[in-house]
């Protein structure tokens, strides 16, 4: 249906049954001169997919403290305004008078432009303005542009066949800088089309205006609480919903709206929402929202909205019902949507949510191996990708755009909330993380809020906590110098042990936790160790034997690269590199792939480009990290290539390959293997070796999504067997100190 006249013949009916009713006005004098805000906007729009077209009546009640005669919205460049009016009443008569409006500075953002609103004299207190515009919103979102690092396509946003994305950065309503409204909003779109947006949702016949066949337009409404933004999102959706009960009785409309091809996955996505739910609302309260719903979105994203979720397509077919994935959006729900953050002034919510999902959850269901496993990921993510030059403090995080910003923003802070919980305590952790929601719900909190509550739980004082781990760049190194033992002289049978740090990366004060190995038991000892302390002494139950640093990575320390086990990741992350391509022109995917890898290098600075190596070599290079990527008619080379950093752990033959003492057969598998350089510290040897180079389509394609495994044995395409190997495990060996 063509755009224009007939639509706005539609809203203008419409705007008759407007709930909107006079608020108070000329009460000036009792506000305080705060900046005028927006506190609710009732918006009415009709949306053409085909055309792109978005056409809209917003009545909005604008707060204005103190005498403000001129106003400075904003909105998208691409809608066209017709009319600006300020609505009073006489009674129950409603008057419409337009009021001025001028362009202001075009320059605030690329795709918005600013509006100076100027009010007739002394309207003061709450006023009622009436916008009405309409326009094009059409900018198809664009793939991302990073490959190693998952982002969201790019759009500003977009209405189109494929779908309908209106978010806060889009500008299709006029906005306030700092206003915190609730809203209202009424959708006409085209039959087979489903809304979803904030709060709760509806739908509203309208019979003013029948269809040919009689029947009465259906809308879809959304009421929404005080929120930051409002995001609408529309496609055509296969709708399921289910109805959860807390324990405190609290009930919550859970939904999938999905794509008709995945709309059996809808059980799939409840039954885990349903799990996050019995899991979070006991450690965080009750969920701030009357729904929630998983969205599927028409591009790539992994978006956290009040009240849903918008997760690509692609992330929807693959399952993302993980912890990290929908868990993470869940809890996004209280950490950032309910209490909310302002990035500029320091962004936690990210690290607070990373640390409750990714990690936490597996603490939660006493999967002790993955929770040592996520906060390893954690620590080796934030030394591999961020050098000590280029380290900032978790203060100066806002939103990650690169895989340092996420490594100091999610994993480092992550951690932090790790060692503020070792150095409070659970009770006082949990009780603190529970009142932040309760205090802040409906507020923005920064980390002064954090330090506030978490002083106020622990009664301990803490500012040298967040001075140190969120003003402060950098962590600590910690390794053991020497250890010595003597007899006790007071307790018979007991040790006392001495063990002689040596400290890099600064004075940090922090619990480190020692693991002690005596003749007939092993002891896990956390100390308290001060800001420039070197000197631990403990009296152990039995003679100590040896002693180790933090072998289930409690602490944050900066790990060094040859401490890390070897991955791929040491590859990527290496000063210098080189890929030696051993397969025949025919080998179409690994060819690709190391085309890929020379593109992603294009932008780095010279001295750290990837070398390729000629076929013919011998030995590596003296230096840096070598990524192999062979077939197997190349066995005899890679194999004597691999030999001294991989030793026994990984053969290569004709046929098939050893990995860890496990052989693998046949022409559908593949490996992807890293091994230390003995003779180059920090650097890894890394091998992507297939029988058949068609079977390593995928794992080629899919390749960095490996980074953080010693080895990963693919059966065509699918993992098979994990390894992790040549940890290094700081252990020291305790000397028995006789002149004591
Ligand atoms: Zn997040």
């Amino acid at each position: 249906m063509p755009v224009g006249s007939t639509r706005l013949g539609f809203i203008t009916r419409l705007i008759g049954f407007s709930l909107l009713l006079p608020l108070s006005q000329g009460q000036a004098g009792d506000l305080p001169a705060s900046p005028p805000a927006i506190i609710r906007h009732e918006l009415r729009a009709s949306i053409d997919p085909d055309q792109h077209q978005l056409t809209v009546i917003d009545r909005m009640v604008v707060r204005v403290g103190g005498s403000q005669p001129t106003l400075d919205f904003t909105l998208a460049k691409s809608l066209l305004l017709d009319t600006v009016a300020l609505v009073t009443w006489v009674g129950n008569v409603e008057r419409l008078t337009p009021v001025s409006k001028s362009l202001g500075d075009d320059a605030i953002d690329s795709n918005l432009r600013s509006f100076r609103v100027s009010l007739p004299d002394h309207q003061s207190g709450d006023v009622t303005l009436e916008w009405r515009y309409r326009g094009v919103i059409d900018d198809p979102p664009r793939e991302p542009r990073h490959l190693r690092f998952v982002t969201p396509s790019e759009t500003s946003g977009h209405i189109g066949p494929e779908g309908v994305y209106l978010s806060s950065e889009t500008g299709w309503y006029p906005d306030l800088a700092g206003s915190l409204a609730s809203y209202a909003l009424t959708v006409e779109m085209p039959g087979g089309w489903t809304t979803v947006s904030q709060g709760r949702g509806g739908a509203e016949q309208d019979c003013s205006r029948p269809r040919s066949d009689g029947s009465c337009l259906s809308l879809q409404t959304w009421t929404s609480g005080v929120t930051e933004a409002l995001t609408l999102v529309a496609n055509r959706f296969t709708v399921t919903t289910r109805d959860w009960k807390g324990a405190s009785g609290q009930a919550v409309r859970l939904a999938t709206y999905l794509f008709p091809d995945d709309a059996a996955l809808a059980d799939e996505y409840l039954d885990a929402t349903v799990k996050y739910l019995d899991a979070y609302v006991p450690l965080l309260g009750a969920f701030p929202f009357e729904q929630f719903a998983v969205v599927e979105n028409f591009f790539a994203s992994g978006l956290g909205m009040p009240s849903f979720t918008l997760l690509g397509s692609g992330s929807i077919k693959r399952h993302y019902t993980q912890p990290y994935a929908l868990g993470h959006e869940i809890v996004h729900s209280w950490i950032g949507n309910s209490v909310w953050n302002r990035p500029e002034s320091g962004n936690w919510v990210e690290g607070l949510t990373t640390y409750l999902t990714n990690y936490y959850w597996h603490e939660l269901i006493h999967d002790d191996r993955q929770a040592r496993e996520q906060r390893r990921l954690m620590l080796q993510g934030y030394s591999l990708h961020v050098t000590p030059q280029l380290d900032y403090p978790i203060a100066a995080f806002q939103r990650k755009s690169d895989e340092k910003d996420n490594a100091i923003g999610y994993q480092k802070a992550a951690m932090v909330f790790h060692q503020l919980r070792l150095e409070i305590g659970d009770e006082a952790f949990w009780r603190g993380v529970k009142q932040l929601v309760a205090d802040l719900s409906g507020r923005y909190a920064d980390w002064q809020d954090l330090e506030r509550i978490f002083t106020q739980t622990s009664g301990r004082e803490l500012r040298w906590f967040f001075a140190q781990w969120i003003e402060r760049p950098g962590a600590p190194a910690v390794a053991i110098a020497d250890a010595m033992a003597s007899p006790s002289r007071n307790q018979p049978g007991a040790y006392t042990l001495r063990v002689r740090l040596t400290r890099e990366g600064g004075a940090f004060r922090f619990i480190l936790p020692l693991a002690i190995a005596m003749k007939g038991s092993t002891a896990s000892v956390a100390v308290a160790l001060a800001a420039e302390q070197h000197d631990v002494e403990l009296v152990v139950p039995d003679e100590p034997l040896h002693v180790a640093i933090d072998p289930d990575f409690m602490s944050l320390q900066r790990l060094k690269r040859e401490q890390l086990a070897p991955v791929l990741n040491l590859f990527v992350t290496d000063q210098r590199k080189a890929v030696l391509p051993l397969f025949a022109d025919s080998a179409t995917p690994f060819k690709e792939l190391v085309v890929r890898i020379e593109a992603q290098d294009a932008q780095a600075p010279t001295k750290h480009k990837t070398t390729i190596l000629p076929m013919d070599i011998v030995a590596l290079p003296p230096s840096g990290s070598v990524l192999i990527v062979a077939t197997a008619d190349r066995h005899v080379q890679v194999q004597s290539l691999l030999a001294k950093a991989c030793g026994d752990l990984a053969t290569m033959g004709p046929d098939g390959f050893r990995i860890a003492g496990t052989g693998y057969e046949g022409r559908r598998m593949a490996v992807l293997l890293s091994c230390h350089r003995p003779d180059a510290p920090g650097s890894v040897v890394t091998v992507l070796y297939a029988m058949d180079p068609a079977a390593a389509a995928k794992v080629a394609r899919l390749l960095f999504f490996y980074g953080w495994q010693s080895a990963v044995v693919f059966d065509e395409g699918t993992v098979i067997k994990r390894e992790m190997w040549q940890e290094f495990q700081a252990m020291k060996e305790v000397r028995r100190d006789e002149q004591r």
